[in-house]
Protein backbone atom coordinates (compact mmCIF):
# COMPACT_ATOMS: atom_id res chain seq x y z
CA UNK A 1 0.00 0.00 0.00
CA UNK A 2 1.15 3.87 -0.92
CA UNK A 3 0.34 7.03 0.65
CA UNK A 4 0.67 10.62 -1.13
CA UNK A 5 2.15 13.13 1.82
CA UNK A 6 2.08 16.34 -0.42
CA UNK A 7 -0.61 17.29 -2.36
CA UNK A 8 -2.60 20.85 -2.86
CA UNK A 9 -6.17 21.79 -3.35
CA UNK A 10 -8.52 24.77 -4.15
CA UNK A 11 -7.50 25.85 -0.89
CA UNK A 12 -4.46 27.09 -2.37
CA UNK A 13 -3.65 26.83 -6.23
CA UNK A 14 -5.30 23.42 -6.96
CA UNK A 15 -7.86 22.50 -9.27
CA UNK A 16 -9.46 19.96 -6.78
CA UNK A 17 -11.63 20.61 -4.15
CA UNK A 18 -10.49 19.04 -0.49
CA UNK A 19 -13.58 17.14 -0.38
CA UNK A 20 -12.73 15.82 -3.35
CA UNK A 21 -9.31 14.49 -2.81
CA UNK A 22 -10.32 11.67 -0.77
CA UNK A 23 -12.36 10.06 -3.16
CA UNK A 24 -9.97 10.59 -5.55
CA UNK A 25 -7.13 8.87 -3.51
CA UNK A 26 -9.23 5.78 -2.24
CA UNK A 27 -9.72 5.55 -6.17
CA UNK A 28 -5.73 5.24 -6.45
CA UNK A 29 -5.74 2.79 -3.50
CA UNK A 30 -3.65 5.10 -1.04
CA UNK A 31 -3.73 4.38 2.52
CA UNK A 32 -3.11 8.17 3.45
CA UNK A 33 -2.63 11.25 1.85
CA UNK A 34 -1.57 15.24 3.12
CA UNK A 35 -3.26 18.23 2.43
CA UNK A 36 -0.22 20.75 2.08
CA UNK A 37 -1.73 23.49 0.74
CA UNK A 38 0.38 26.29 0.07
CA UNK A 39 0.26 28.76 3.33
CA UNK A 40 -2.90 27.87 4.69
CA UNK A 41 -4.64 25.75 6.74
CA UNK A 42 -8.48 26.36 5.01
CA UNK A 43 -8.93 23.17 3.25
CA UNK A 44 -7.83 20.49 6.27
CA UNK A 45 -11.27 20.14 7.46
CA UNK A 46 -13.50 19.44 4.49
CA UNK A 47 -10.48 16.98 3.95
CA UNK A 48 -10.09 15.13 7.08
CA UNK A 49 -13.84 14.54 6.93
CA UNK A 50 -13.92 13.20 3.54
CA UNK A 51 -11.04 10.70 4.20
CA UNK A 52 -12.79 9.42 7.50
CA UNK A 53 -15.70 8.50 4.89
CA UNK A 54 -13.43 6.98 2.03
CA UNK A 55 -11.20 5.18 5.07
CA UNK A 56 -8.03 6.66 4.08
CA UNK A 57 -5.53 8.07 6.91
CA UNK A 58 -5.47 12.02 6.55
CA UNK A 59 -2.18 13.73 7.94
CA UNK A 60 -3.15 17.49 8.40
CA UNK A 61 -0.31 19.68 6.59
CA UNK A 62 0.59 22.66 4.97
CA UNK A 63 3.53 24.14 2.62
CA UNK A 64 5.14 27.40 4.09
CA UNK A 65 7.14 29.45 1.37
CA UNK A 66 9.99 30.51 3.41
CA UNK A 67 12.80 32.97 2.55
CA UNK A 68 16.10 30.53 1.63
CA UNK A 69 18.69 32.87 1.81
CA UNK A 70 21.02 34.95 -0.74
CA UNK A 71 23.31 32.32 -2.67
CA UNK A 72 26.27 30.85 -0.45
CA UNK A 73 28.97 33.42 -0.46
CA UNK A 74 27.24 36.25 -1.32
CA UNK A 75 26.68 38.92 0.94
CA UNK A 76 24.12 38.25 4.27
CA UNK A 77 22.22 41.36 3.63
CA UNK A 78 22.23 40.85 0.03
CA UNK A 79 18.50 40.69 -2.09
CA UNK A 80 19.74 37.55 -4.35
CA UNK A 81 17.71 34.97 -4.27
CA UNK A 82 18.39 30.73 -5.93
CA UNK A 83 15.87 28.56 -5.82
CA UNK A 84 13.00 28.28 -3.47
CA UNK A 85 12.86 26.59 0.18
CA UNK A 86 8.93 25.40 0.86
CA UNK A 87 9.05 24.01 4.26
CA UNK A 88 5.85 21.33 4.33
CA UNK A 89 4.20 21.29 7.83
CA UNK A 90 2.72 17.60 8.82
CA UNK A 91 0.13 16.62 11.62
CA UNK A 92 -0.25 20.52 12.11
CA UNK A 93 -2.91 21.41 14.01
CA UNK A 94 -5.07 23.48 11.45
CA UNK A 95 -6.69 26.05 13.88
CA UNK A 96 -3.21 26.90 15.39
CA UNK A 97 -3.15 30.80 16.33
CA UNK A 98 0.66 31.25 15.50
CA UNK A 99 0.36 28.81 12.47
CA UNK A 100 -2.96 31.39 11.81
CA UNK A 101 -0.81 34.43 12.36
CA UNK A 102 2.16 33.39 9.51
CA UNK A 103 -0.71 32.32 7.39
CA UNK A 104 -2.54 36.16 7.51
CA UNK A 105 0.78 37.49 6.79
CA UNK A 106 1.77 35.32 4.14
CA UNK A 107 -1.87 36.51 2.41
CA UNK A 108 -0.92 40.05 2.95
CA UNK A 109 1.88 39.61 1.40
CA UNK A 110 0.82 37.86 -1.93
CA UNK A 111 -2.32 40.62 -1.95
CA UNK A 112 0.62 43.25 -2.54
CA UNK A 113 2.49 41.31 -4.92
CA UNK A 114 -0.10 40.37 -7.72
CA UNK A 115 -0.44 44.36 -8.40
CA UNK A 116 2.82 45.03 -7.88
CA UNK A 117 3.29 42.44 -10.86
CA UNK A 118 0.23 43.72 -12.86
CA UNK A 119 1.95 47.51 -13.08
CA UNK A 120 5.01 46.18 -14.21
CA UNK A 121 3.78 44.48 -17.28
CA UNK A 122 1.96 47.70 -18.07
CA UNK A 123 4.84 49.43 -17.79
CA UNK A 124 6.30 46.84 -19.96
CA UNK A 125 3.72 47.61 -22.73
CA UNK A 126 1.48 44.72 -21.79
CA UNK A 127 -1.43 45.23 -21.28
CA UNK A 128 -3.59 43.42 -18.96
CA UNK A 129 -6.04 44.01 -15.56
CA UNK A 130 -6.04 42.53 -12.26
CA UNK A 131 -9.65 42.16 -12.64
CA UNK A 132 -8.79 39.90 -15.76
CA UNK A 133 -6.81 37.61 -13.20
CA UNK A 134 -9.19 37.84 -10.80
CA UNK A 135 -11.56 36.58 -12.79
CA UNK A 136 -9.81 33.63 -14.26
CA UNK A 137 -9.01 32.74 -10.75
CA UNK A 138 -12.37 32.75 -10.00
CA UNK A 139 -14.18 30.34 -12.93
CA UNK A 140 -11.30 27.61 -11.44
CA UNK A 141 -12.51 28.12 -8.01
CA UNK A 142 -9.31 28.29 -6.41
CA UNK A 143 -8.86 30.40 -3.27
CA UNK A 144 -5.30 31.54 -4.60
CA UNK A 145 -4.34 33.98 -6.72
CA UNK A 146 -0.37 34.02 -8.02
CA UNK A 147 1.68 33.92 -11.00
CA UNK A 148 -0.01 31.18 -12.96
CA UNK A 149 -3.05 32.84 -13.38
CA UNK A 150 -0.92 35.95 -14.49
CA UNK A 151 0.78 34.00 -16.95
CA UNK A 152 -2.96 31.91 -18.61
CA UNK A 153 -4.33 35.71 -18.99
CA UNK A 154 -1.04 36.24 -20.24
CA UNK A 155 -1.38 33.13 -23.10
CA UNK A 156 -4.67 34.52 -23.69
CA UNK A 157 -3.82 37.83 -24.60
CA UNK A 158 -1.27 36.47 -27.02
CA UNK A 159 1.59 38.31 -25.20
CA UNK A 160 3.36 34.94 -25.17
CA UNK A 161 3.13 31.14 -26.36
CA UNK A 162 2.93 29.50 -23.04
CA UNK A 163 2.91 29.19 -19.36
CA UNK A 164 6.75 28.62 -19.62
CA UNK A 165 7.43 31.48 -21.62
CA UNK A 166 5.40 33.78 -19.27
CA UNK A 167 7.61 33.30 -16.64
CA UNK A 168 10.68 32.95 -18.68
CA UNK A 169 10.07 36.51 -20.24
CA UNK A 170 8.14 38.47 -16.94
CA UNK A 171 7.23 36.34 -14.91
CA UNK A 172 10.15 34.67 -13.03
CA UNK A 173 13.20 35.25 -11.15
CA UNK A 174 15.07 37.97 -12.71
CA UNK A 175 12.61 38.01 -15.60
CA UNK A 176 10.98 41.75 -16.54
CA UNK A 177 7.98 41.75 -14.62
CA UNK A 178 9.35 39.73 -11.14
CA UNK A 179 8.57 41.22 -7.94
CA UNK A 180 10.02 39.41 -4.99
CA UNK A 181 7.88 38.09 -2.39
CA UNK A 182 8.24 38.80 1.11
CA UNK A 183 9.28 35.70 2.22
CA UNK A 184 8.88 33.88 5.86
CA UNK A 185 12.60 33.41 7.06
CA UNK A 186 13.21 29.52 7.89
CA UNK A 187 13.78 29.54 11.52
CA UNK A 188 10.17 31.27 11.59
CA UNK A 189 8.42 28.49 9.35
CA UNK A 190 9.76 25.89 11.25
CA UNK A 191 8.95 27.18 14.11
CA UNK A 192 5.27 27.47 13.43
CA UNK A 193 5.00 24.42 12.19
CA UNK A 194 6.44 22.97 15.62
CA UNK A 195 4.12 25.66 17.36
CA UNK A 196 1.28 23.93 15.54
CA UNK A 197 2.44 20.62 16.86
CA UNK A 198 3.94 19.26 13.71
CA UNK A 199 7.01 18.08 11.29
CA UNK A 200 9.27 20.62 10.02
CA UNK A 201 9.96 18.71 5.93
CA UNK A 202 12.14 20.56 3.64
CA UNK A 203 9.84 19.98 0.78
CA UNK A 204 11.89 18.86 -2.62
CA UNK A 205 15.16 19.81 -1.85
CA UNK A 206 16.21 19.74 -5.68
CA UNK A 207 14.25 23.09 -5.88
CA UNK A 208 16.39 24.87 -3.87
CA UNK A 209 18.80 25.63 -6.29
CA UNK A 210 22.06 23.97 -4.59
CA UNK A 211 25.02 23.62 -7.12
CA UNK A 212 26.96 20.60 -6.07
CA UNK A 213 26.95 18.43 -3.11
CA UNK A 214 28.63 20.50 -0.51
CA UNK A 215 25.95 23.45 -1.21
CA UNK A 216 23.17 20.56 -0.37
CA UNK A 217 25.00 19.76 2.59
CA UNK A 218 25.31 22.79 3.73
CA UNK A 219 21.66 24.37 3.11
CA UNK A 220 20.71 20.93 4.88
CA UNK A 221 22.61 21.55 7.77
CA UNK A 222 21.44 25.40 8.60
CA UNK A 223 17.97 23.97 8.41
CA UNK A 224 18.81 20.92 10.85
CA UNK A 225 20.12 23.56 12.87
CA UNK A 226 16.61 25.49 13.16
CA UNK A 227 14.52 22.46 13.86
CA UNK A 228 14.51 21.07 10.33
CA UNK A 229 12.98 17.19 11.17
CA UNK A 230 12.31 15.66 7.66
CA UNK A 231 13.48 16.04 4.11
CA UNK A 232 10.88 14.60 1.15
CA UNK A 233 13.45 12.56 -0.77
CA UNK A 234 10.24 11.38 -3.23
CA UNK A 235 9.18 14.13 -5.52
CA UNK A 236 7.85 14.17 -8.72
CA UNK A 237 11.05 16.59 -9.71
CA UNK A 238 12.83 13.74 -8.09
CA UNK A 239 14.75 11.67 -10.22
CA UNK A 240 15.62 8.43 -9.00
CA UNK A 241 19.08 9.41 -8.31
CA UNK A 242 17.80 12.44 -6.98
CA UNK A 243 16.04 10.02 -4.42
CA UNK A 244 18.80 8.16 -3.37
CA UNK A 245 20.69 11.58 -2.42
CA UNK A 246 18.28 13.23 -0.68
CA UNK A 247 17.84 9.55 1.37
CA UNK A 248 21.32 9.53 1.88
CA UNK A 249 21.56 13.08 3.37
CA UNK A 250 18.57 12.39 5.45
CA UNK A 251 20.15 9.30 6.88
CA UNK A 252 23.38 11.12 7.72
CA UNK A 253 21.51 13.86 9.60
CA UNK A 254 19.40 11.67 11.45
CA UNK A 255 16.09 13.22 9.58
CA UNK A 256 12.79 11.85 8.57
CA UNK A 257 11.93 10.74 5.06
CA UNK A 258 8.81 11.71 3.43
CA UNK A 259 7.29 11.82 0.12
CA UNK A 260 4.17 12.62 -2.21
CA UNK A 261 3.56 13.87 -5.84
CA UNK A 262 2.82 17.50 -5.33
CA UNK A 263 -0.36 16.81 -6.77
CA UNK A 264 -2.41 20.08 -8.05
CA UNK A 265 -5.07 18.35 -9.93
CA UNK A 266 -5.12 19.47 -13.75
CA UNK A 267 -2.85 22.33 -13.50
CA UNK A 268 -0.01 19.80 -13.71
CA UNK A 269 0.79 16.88 -15.31
CA UNK A 270 0.85 14.71 -11.79
CA UNK A 271 -0.98 12.39 -10.97
CA UNK A 272 -2.04 11.86 -7.28
CA UNK A 273 -0.58 8.56 -6.16
CA UNK A 274 2.27 8.93 -8.43
CA UNK A 275 5.48 8.85 -6.63
CA UNK A 276 4.69 5.58 -5.07
CA UNK A 277 5.87 6.01 -1.35
CA UNK A 278 5.42 3.17 0.50
CA UNK A 279 2.53 3.20 3.44
CA UNK A 280 5.32 2.89 5.67
CA UNK A 281 6.78 6.14 5.14
CA UNK A 282 3.42 7.58 6.51
CA UNK A 283 3.73 5.03 9.87
CA UNK A 284 6.90 6.37 10.44
CA UNK A 285 6.10 10.25 10.44
CA UNK A 286 2.52 9.44 12.70
CA UNK A 287 4.64 7.59 15.23
CA UNK A 288 6.89 10.61 15.43
CA UNK A 289 4.62 13.10 15.40
CA UNK A 290 2.30 11.44 18.48
CA UNK A 291 5.26 10.45 20.12
CA UNK A 292 6.30 15.03 20.78
CA UNK A 293 2.81 15.29 21.32
ZN1 LIG B 1 6.61 23.46 -3.17
ZN1 LIG C 1 3.55 21.69 -3.17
Amino acid sequence: MYCDLHTHSTASDGTTAPSDLAALAATCSLGAIALTDHDTTDGLDLCAEACRTAHVRFVPGIEISADPGPPPGADPDSPVRRGTLHILGLFVRGDDPHLGAVQQRMRAARDCRNPAIIDKLVELGVTIEYEEVLELARIEGTAILGRPHIAQVLVRKGYVKSVQDAFHRYLGQGAAAYVRRDRLPAAEAIEAVHHAGGLAVLAHPVQLGCRDEQQLTHAVRRLTDLGLDGVETRHSDHTRADTLRFEDLASRFDLLTSGGSDFHGSRKPVELGSQKVPFEVYERLAEEATRRR
